[in-house]
């Protein structure tokens, strides 16, 4: 299936100059969604996992749709001041400012073997924080997949020592 013709490109949303990668064209459609669900729980039965870990909010889309193929749990990463227990938190730098993300301090543990899930790959700030997050609670990251890498961004070099899978890639703007 050519999912990247699923994917509606929005130019200068939220700000003039970006390209945005908007999925709701692809979540609407039965057979895409349906498709990619496929194709990640294919990916990754019988890989051992012990945990999804999705990002905030789109990775929750595919991620916990995973969880749910798997058989498995789902955790959050979420967005600072959302997640209502105990949390660890990282910062990181965005094209303006800052942002910080979180997760539960119990939610993950040295036995875990997680796959982390995002819709997008870009800078890969976001990642690369909830990679980290994911290591200092002791647990293993497996893979981190992606819908679509926008490949002409410096993400995957951000993202060195980690295995990344993205469905689509993207080379130009
Ligand atoms: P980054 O940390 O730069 O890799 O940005 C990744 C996050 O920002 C992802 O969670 C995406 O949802 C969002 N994002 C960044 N750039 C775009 C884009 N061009 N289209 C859609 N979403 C984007």
């Amino acid at each position: 299936m050519d999912l990247l013709s699923k994917i509606r490109n929005v130019p200068n949303f939220p700000k003039p100059g970006i390209q945005f990668k908007d999925i709701t064209s692809l979540l609407q459609d039965d057979g895409a969604y349906n498709h990619v669900i496929g194709l990640l729980a294919d990916r990754y039965r019988g890989a051992g996992l012990t945990k999804v870990v999705g990002i905030e909010s789109r990775g929750f889309i595919f991620g916990a749709a995973l969880a749910h193929a798997l058989g498995i749990g789902f955790v959050p990463v979420r967005k600072q001041g959302k997640l209502p227990s105990d949390c660890i938190s990282r910062s990181y730098e965005l094209e303006y400012g800052e942002a910080t993300i979180e997760l539960h301090t119990d939610a993950l543990g040295k036995s875990d073997r997680v796959v982390i899930i995002d819709d997008l790959l870009a800078t890969g700030g976001t990642l690369e924080a909830s990679a980290a997050l994911v290591r200092q609670t002791g647990a293993t990251v497996y893979e981190i997949w992606v819908l679509i890498e926008l490949a002409f961004l410096p993400g995957r070099a951000k993202l060195k020592g980690y295995d990344v899978h993205a469905e689509i890639v993207v080379d130009s703007e």
